[in-house]
């Protein structure tokens, strides 16, 4: 079979650029290998709120319309806004279609799905940033007594064993787990690497309010300043909830969580954390604080001083001398740990060379440029420090779509 375009994914991103290229009169398909939304539907946790607000996911050609804009999504609520988007958008698509190879062939590309064969000139790689967990070395040397997940593998508290909970990684996925876990009755340990420390709230505005109106999330690929760190920068430590609560490491240690380092190693049996917890805590701190400053200026500068409460900072972290920096795996103390380290995308799928040593394919802005006609779609810092969010897909996909419709027009001349 046929086609100008595959886009492969049907998340967000995939259905973003599926509304983009019927815009420009692309002939194209969706593959998807299970149905629309399906990393929301299969790959999260039950109680995963969004962090991002209501009022910002935002689609092209379809805006919030909900009663609570200010409030935070279910992952169901995640699914159903998508599958009405894919209605809306009308992608032609082929659900329960698992890609298993692409590769280059004359005039274009080599799709195979399900025992078919595709052609199309050009292919939009959609399939997301999160497939896989980011796991750490250090994992193989955990006593086989103490039970592993992964935030793909964890849906509820009940299913893990009776003890304390270790949870490695202190961004938006470790500080949401480890609180619900300890919330359950089991014991918590954080583990907290460098981390990014964000209010959930700064002068009655959401964050995420500030993020977007001070111009950072528009910040574009080629004006940041070291584009390999910020495109590996972790989740900032934020939660959705009802009440808006913010989830810092203050927060979690009045509960009563324990916060260690980062988790260096594993010898013998035993867990060595960093002892540096306190510097990167100053770090997070100082970081958190020149935001808000910046802030600040924008606020001035837009003459809101007037409307909004004024100024303010937060507690610095406050870290407890006497933090652990050893923890006996073998004791029986620790049942369980939970690896909070991050994801990674999945296109081990792809059979034409254009990966780095690391697995990460090379791409300026989401043109493949080395493989003329395929882009990439849906990747942290992508274009924008936005495309990093649900709404950054909607200028994403409209620079990507017009690359795309020129790569073909000067083809086809
Ligand atoms: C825990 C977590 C919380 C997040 N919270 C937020 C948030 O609050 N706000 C926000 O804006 N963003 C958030 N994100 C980031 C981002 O929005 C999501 O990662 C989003 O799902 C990415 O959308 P996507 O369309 O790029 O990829 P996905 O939603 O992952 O969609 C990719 C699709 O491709 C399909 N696919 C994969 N491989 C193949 C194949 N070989 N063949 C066919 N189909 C395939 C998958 O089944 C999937 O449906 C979060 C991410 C995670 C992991």
């Amino acid at each position: 079979m046929q086609t100008t375009a595959v886009v492969i994914g049907a998340g967000h991103a995939g259905l973003a650029m599926s509304r983009r290229l019927t815009e420009r009169s692309i002939d194209h398909l969706v593959l998807e290998r299970g149905e629309v939304a399906n990393s929301w539907r299969t790959q999260r946790w039950p109680t995963l709120r969004l962090l991002t607000p209501n009022w910002q996911t935002r689609l092209p050609g379809h805006d919030y319309a909900g009663d609570d804009p200010d409030g935070f999504m279910p992952v169901a609520d995640v699914v159903a806004t998508l599958t009405r988007y894919a209605r809306l958008v009308g992608a032609p698509m082929r659900t329960e279609t698992t890609v298993r190879t692409v590769r280059a062939a004359p005039g274009g590309f080599e799709i195979l799905a399900n025992g078919d064969v595709l052609c199309a000139r050009a292919v939009v790689l959609a399939t997301g940033a999160c497939n896989l967990p980011a796991i750490p070395g250090v994992a193989d040397a955990i006593p086989r007594s103490v039970t592993t997940l992964t935030p793909l593998t964890y849906h509820h508290p009940g299913q893990l064993p009776d003890g304390r909970v270790l949870v490695v990684g202190a961004s938006a996925t470790g500080v949401q787990l480890a609180a619900e876990i300890h919330r359950s009755g089991r014991p918590v340990t954080l583990a907290a690497g460098e981390h990014v420390r964000l209010p959930r709230t700064y002068r009655a505005r959401d964050i995420f309010w500030w993020l977007e109106a001070t111009g950072l999330l528009a910040e574009r690929y080629d004006q940041v300043d070291d584009l390999t760190r910020a495109r590996h920068l972790p989740s900032p430590q934020l939660t959705g909830t009802p009440e808006a609560v913010t989830t810092d490491l203050n927060t979690l240690t009045a509960m009563g969580i324990r916060i260690a380092g980062r988790l260096g190693r594993i010898a013998d049996g035993v867990a060595q954390f960093s002892g540096s917890l306190a510097n990167t805590c100053a770090l997070a701190d100082l970081k958190m604080n020149r935001f808000l400053t910046r802030a600040d200026q924008w606020a001035t500068t837009a003459g809101l001083d007037d409307e909004l409460p004024p100024p303010h900072r937060f507690a610095p972290t406050s870290v407890d001398p006497l933090t652990p920096l050893e923890l006996d795996l073998t004791s029986g103390e620790i049942t369980t740990i939970l690896w909070a380290t991050g994801f990674r995308p999945d296109h081990s799928w792809l059979d034409i060379p254009v990966r780095d040593r690391t697995g990460r394919i090379r791409h300026d802005g989401g043109v493949v440029t080395s493989a003329p006609g395929l882009y990439l779609l849906g990747m942290p810092v992508l274009r924008t420090r936005a495309s990093t969010y649900i709404h950054g897909a909607a200028g994403d996909s409209d620079a990507l779509a017009g690359h795309l419709h020129s790569y073909l027009s000067s083809r086809h001349r």
